[in-house]
């Protein structure tokens, strides 16, 4: 399964993407922010997006990818410290279909993936 994790932070892309393999993902792409992902899309299967981020934000990318024909129907997990209940539920309506906070544990995150993977 081909990922792709965007936050703009160098370090929490490497934890996403270190807690991603020890899950047994191996096929990881990253990107800084939701303009770079967008030239990155390729065969991904499932996206792991922040929602604070330069050029271009979580929530902007996500209503890009779900406005596409070609995209909209790969799952999007976003992560992020928007834990407010208004940005949960616009996030949800714009196509997110899960949410982390940040901090997330490797539990979390391995079961929101999986949730994901086994719909
Ligand atoms: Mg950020």
């Amino acid at each position: 399964m081909k990922i792709i994790v965007i936050d703009d932070s160098m370090t929490t892309r490497r934890i996403i993407k270190n807690t991603l393999n020890q899950l047994g993902f191996e096929d990881i792409v990253e990107a800084e922010n939701g303009l770079d992902a967008l030239t990155k899309m390729d065969g991904i299967q499932l996206i792991l997006t922040d929602w604070n981020m330069p050029e271009m934000d979580g929530l902007t990318f996500v209503k890009t990818v779900k406005s596409s024909v070609a995209y909209k129907n790969i799952p999007i997990i976003m992560i992020t410290t928007e834990a407010g209940k208004d940005d949960i539920i616009e996030a949800i309506k714009s196509g997110v279909s899960n949410y982390i906070v940040k901090p997330f544990t490797k539990a979390i995150l391995e079961e929101k993936v999986k949730a994901i993977i086994s719909n």
